[in-house]
């Protein structure tokens, strides 16, 4: 099986996370993709999101009709509320997968941004292959610049819907070796949605939200449990 993690606040899950998610099973023949709302984020300490149990019903209720994408509480919020770091839950999932499966894991080319900072960043990046869904602006020459101190990334490979790169891990110590590992690039994505838009316009009239854009059960979830009306 080829199984990808996808984590994310997903505060609400809408077309632009699905959308990658069905790119991703489409062009690199995914088996499944593990959508997993995170249950602490280290990097948006600043933000409150939804309760967490809230979070998995939308997922399960945007992943129905897309049987490829299934909502998963790996990363769901510690008991002694420490955060949920991505090392930690690609590592968790390996462990419970046959030894036969490839394991994947999707993000945003936006999330990049911030890579540097994430709790051992570079082993992450060797734990799966990882795929990267463009976002508008995003360049090849920046993915280099994002990339973890001393990572290097190889000339891309073209395929059908992507673009495959090796990364190169340099060693931890003078008699270490160097690791490799894959990222994929899924190229001329375009999403024009965010959550943060959606949670004001799920605060204001949601009827003017396109179906296309927020599916209409998660949207009427967000609507019954009053999840936005404070945004
Ligand atoms: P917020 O506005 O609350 O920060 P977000 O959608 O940017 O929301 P997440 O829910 O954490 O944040 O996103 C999960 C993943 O989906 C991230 O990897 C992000 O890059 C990606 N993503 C979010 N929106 C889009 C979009 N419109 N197109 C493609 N990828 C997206």
């Amino acid at each position: 099986m080829r199984i990808a993690l996808y984590g994310g606040s997903f505060d609400p899950p809408h077309s632009g996370h699905i959308g990658i998610a069905m790119a991703a099973v489409e062009s690199l023949h995914l088996d499944r993709v593990l959508m997993a709302p995170v249950g602490r984020q280290p990097l948006k300490q600043d933000q409150a999101p939804s309760p967490f149990e809230d979070r998995m019903i939308m997922v399960q209720l945007a992943c129905a009709g897309h049987p490829p994408l299934a909502a998963s509480a790996i990363d769901a919020p510690h008991l002694d509320g420490r955060y949920n770091y991505t090392y930690d839950t690609l590592e968790r999932l390996r462990e419970t997968l046959p030894a036969v499966d490839e394991l994947f894991c999707l993000v945003g080319a936006d999330s990049l941004r911030t890579l540097r900072q994430w709790h051992r960043a570079a082993e992450a990046l060797m734990l799966a292959q990882w795929i990267v869904a463009a976002r508008p602006g995003f360049t090849l020459e920046a993915l280099e610049t994002l990339l973890p101190a001393g990572m290097h990334v190889g000339p891309p490979e073209h395929g059908d819907g992507w673009l495959r790169m090796s990364l190169t891990k340099p060693p931890e110590s003078l008699a270490g070796n160097s690791q490799s590992g894959t990222l994929w690039l899924l190229p001329g994505l375009c999403y024009e949605v965010s959550a943060t838009e959606l949670r004001a316009a799920l605060a204001g009239d949601p009827s003017e939200i396109p179906r296309q854009v927020l599916d209409p059960q998660v949207a009427a979830y967000a609507r019954e449990h009053r999840l936005y009306n404070h945004a």
